[in-house]
């Protein structure tokens, strides 16, 4: 428990005062206390890494919480094939680089050969040796260039400028849209939010923003529609197949025993084994991308699963979960009109991305 206490400290979620905090009259330490603002912490430090949030230190909080603790300039920095150098020092690299208009690609604190490729294009910029390695010599570089970094997020910012330009890789995609649940089957209930309600309503304004784009879309089901075979998920990836769709995104809202945990979520289809749907894994992340900086949803993160919806289809398929019904604060958003504008904005931002040709990311 002190390793773990130490390695929150060093990520910035438990500050010395609290994790040693007494009430001042307490004669003696207050052992109860402390393991409630340890399991606080924790459970914090989760839901910020995409975790679980159960205020429990299996082997994976552990490893997040260890990678967490790196700071920048803690440790030379390099792409390393067969151990990648992971952490929050390598994140925090990611950012400086995508600031800077060099393209690291996704800031998820691992160092692959495309940061590696930055690194370089960035000290050969500088007139520095092209090792491609963050050193003291690179750092003392991004110190040294005294540049107002503008807010925001670069790569988001590029994204949807490449959109703009790239309309034309959308006119005539077929994209099918899947409200989750639906006829009897009202999905997750829970702070005024009925989950098979929401989606379709999330569903109905996507189609609008895309069908402007040249979009062609598909929903797999309406808002009051009386389908005459079961929607279970096989049905549903059926129907994308039939209608040979380019991509299928089903909408839906998570709940949790606890009422803390809030964000959005997407699913692709893959193992954690590490095989599966790379462009599945591109469109969850375009999604989730798009969807949590439209809307200020805390991003959970992109995960692999063999759901038969994710399996069955023969195109990059996407569960995507805007939230959860079981937090008060993701619940309200939820039942506002304004926020599943926002959604569907995002949603539709997160497709045009995904079908801007290649040549446009130069
Ligand atoms: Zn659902």
């Amino acid at each position: 428990m002190h390793a773990i206490r130490e390695l929150l400290q060093r990520a910035g979620v438990l500050d010395s005062h609290s994790a040693t905090a007494q009430h001042p009259d307490a004669p003696e330490p207050d052992s109860e206390l402390f393991d409630r603002s340890l399991e606080i912490a924790v459970r914090h430090f989760q839901q910020a890494r995409g975790l679980k949030a159960d205020g429990i230190v299996g082997p994976l909080t552990w490893r997040r919480a260890r990678e967490a603790r790196w700071r920048l300039g803690d440790r030379p920095l390099h792409h390393d094939a067969t151990s990648p150098l992971i952490g929050d020092d390598v994140a925090a690299l990611q950012r400086k680089l995508n600031d800077l208009g060099f393209d690291a690609g996704r800031v998820d604190g691992i160092f692959g050969p495309r940061t590696g490729a930055a690194v370089t294009e960035f000290q050969l910029n500088l007139s520095l040796d092209p090792t491609g390695v963050c050193d003291e010599t690179t750092l003392e570089a991004f110190a040294n260039l005294a540049r107002a970094i503008t807010g925001g997020r670069p790569e988001a910012l590029r994204e949807s400028h490449e959109w703009r330009n790239g309309r034309t890789g959308l006119l005539g995609k077929v994209v099918v849209l899947d409200p989750g649940h639906g006829d009897e089957d009202l999905g997750c209930q829970g702070n005024g939010v009925v989950e098979a309600d929401v989606v379709v309503d999330v569903a109905e304004r996507v189609e609008r923003h895309l069908a402007q784009l040249g979009v062609v879309v598909l929903l797999t089901r309406g808002r009051s529609f009386h389908h005459d075979r079961v929607l279970d998920d096989a049905a549903r990836a059926a129907f994308a197949n039939s209608v040979a769709a380019d991509a299928v995104i089903s909408l839906h809202i998570d709940q949790d025993a606890s009422s803390h945990a809030s964000g959005a979520s997407a699913y692709f289809y893959g193992s954690s084994a590490g095989s599966g749907s790379e462009a599945g894994r591109h469109l969850a992340a375009s999604l989730l991308d798009h969807i949590c900086a439209g809307t200020g949803l805390p991003e959970l993160g992109c995960y692999p699963r063999s759901w038969d919806l994710l399996r069955l289809t023969r195109m990059p398929s996407v569960r995507v979960y805007l939230g959860y019904s079981s937090n008060p604060d993701d619940a309200a958003l939820l039942l506002s009109g304004d926020f599943r504008e926002q959604l569907a904005a995002g949603i539709a931002a997160a497709v045009a991305a995904v079908f801007t040709p290649a040549s446009l990311h130069a």
